[in-house]
């Protein structure tokens, strides 16, 4: 379970509210520090000048434009801590200080087309396809600054902290007091009043006024552009005594797309897992696990509660999927496409409760699946509602081992103890009938 909720839940999240994480499995846009500077940008938010490039001559070319030796450039791949990762052609840091422009283009040119690996990737990294240079800036002091939507709170919420520029899950452990969280009545909005008291309550003092400010913009954007996180960090203190946002991540609502065309059209498919990415295409709701029970569910509550029970037994599911409400048969067959992709998948739950999607529907699908893919896992199917006797008839006289079962805590041993049996076989490459009693 810890795994699906690391994927689902954002850390932050986790850290204000250890309960909330149990509750939804979101589905969210993020987007890349470029684009987040450019909507900063546009919203009057400073930014340090930046560009962003696909190869390193074009990255040479914005170096040379940017009038500046003093340069950073930064690869952009969805993931926290490149600073301290890595590449796996050897190159050092995903984020490098550099001092011309021939050096930004070589750089870039070792950083495009390779994978960065950082804490949060995993050994197999992320693709670098872009890089984005800035010209380098001097803090000298750095703050936290982010607004995000938050189910503890009911709303919207300021965390803040002048303590920026370091992970702020490590401030909160050592420190919690340094951490600020100010709680947004999502109808009244940020009043001018609150604004200032934040920032007079971080420190800022004579600037207060003019911080406050910035965070009322940071606000209204946040409305504006259906965000669920704006996150400022660190909001630095130039050497000259300016105020500016040094690394920003900006996630939207995903329900929002509709009427937030343009920034979803920033959306970079490079960044996401690939299967996640098809189900996305096919309107299924899909997130890759670590164990060897494939779930075929309808409804997010009845895709934990399957994976709950399949824990109980001792299994471990390999992933959620929701076919969501009105699935088609169509959609059914891409999913158990999906699904049996994952070489580590040695049975199949199907838990379908059938409200308004009739069960005689999914078994249709369950069955062309697994005729068309020609399923050598076995498939548990628990199916309950709507249609269900035609159901049963419609697999019954299919001809094909798929196992129906009524009852769920029935339906999780079988898959269980089938999975581990499957696992089995298939190290020792033993072709295996699944009829067998059990
Ligand atoms: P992250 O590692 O993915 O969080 O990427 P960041 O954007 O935070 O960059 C990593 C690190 O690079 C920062 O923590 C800074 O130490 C450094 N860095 C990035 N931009 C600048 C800059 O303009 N000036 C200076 N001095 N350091 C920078
Ligand atoms: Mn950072």
């Amino acid at each position: 379970m810890a795994h699906l909720l690391s994927k689902t839940v954002p850390a932050l999240t986790r850290m204000l509210n250890p309960q909330a994480v149990l509750q939804e499995s979101k589905r969210f846009l993020n987007v890349h520090e470029y684009v987040s500077y450019t909507i900063l940008k546009n919203n009057g938010i400073p930014v340090p000048k930046f560009g962003v490039a696909k190869s390193g001559p074009e990255a040479a070319k914005i170096a040379k434009d940017l009038g500046t030796k003093d340069l950073v450039i930064k690869a952009q791949v969805l993931t926290g801590g490149r600073g301290k990762g890595h590449f796996k052609g050897g190159l050092k840091g995903g984020v490098k200080l550099v001092y011309s422009p021939e050096e930004a283009g070589d750089l870039s040119s070792q950083m495009i087309g390779d994978y960065l690996i950082t804490k949060q990737t995993g050994e197999a990294g992320r693709i670098c396809n872009m890089v984005m240079i800035t010209e380098r800036k001097y803090p000298r002091k750095e703050y936290y600054f982010c607004i995000m939507m938050e189910r503890a709170f009911g709303g919207p919420v300021i965390i803040a902290s002048s303590q920026g520029g370091v992970n702020i899950e490590d401030v909160a452990a050592e420190n919690p007091d340094a951490i600020l969280k100010i709680p947004i009545d999502v109808v009244e909005g940020l009043s001018a009043a609150k604004a200032l008291d934040v920032a007079q309550k971080l420190g800022f003092g004579d600037r207060a006024k003019e911080i406050s400010e910035m965070f009322l913009k940071v606000y209204q954007l946040f409305v504006k552009s259906d965000a669920l996180m704006v996150e400022l960090n660190p909001l630095a203190e130039d050497s000259n005594g300016e105020f500016i946002s040094l690394d920003a991540k900006i996630r939207f609502d995903d329900n929002a797309d509709f009427r937030q065309k343009e920034i979803f059209s920033f959306r970079d498919w490079a960044q996401e897992d690939e299967k996640e990415v098809e189900a996305a295409k096919h309107n299924l709701n899909y997130i890759a696990l670590d164990g060897d029970i494939g779930c075929l569910v309808n409804g997010a509550g009845l895709a934990m509660a399957t994976m709950d029970i399949i824990k109980l037994h001792g299994g471990a599911p390999a992933n959620f999927l929701d076919v969501g409400g009105g699935a088609t048969a169509a959609q059914v067959k891409e999913a158990f496409k999906i699904i049996t992709a994952d070489p580590k998948v040695h049975a199949i739950m199907v838990n379908i409760f059938g409200g308004i999607m009739r069960c005689d529907v999914i078994a249709e699908g369950i069955i062309a699946a697994a005729k068309e893919l020609n399923l050598k896992t076995p498939i548990i199917a628990r199916l309950q509602g709507t249609n269900v006797d035609d159901a049963k008839v419609l697999i019954a006289s299919s001809g094909l081992k798929i196992l129906a079962c009524d009852n769920l805590d029935e339906a999780a041993r079988l898959a269980v103890k089938l999975s581990g049996i499957v696992k089995l076989a298939r190290s020792a490459k033993v072709d295996i009938n699944f009829e067998i009693p059990i």
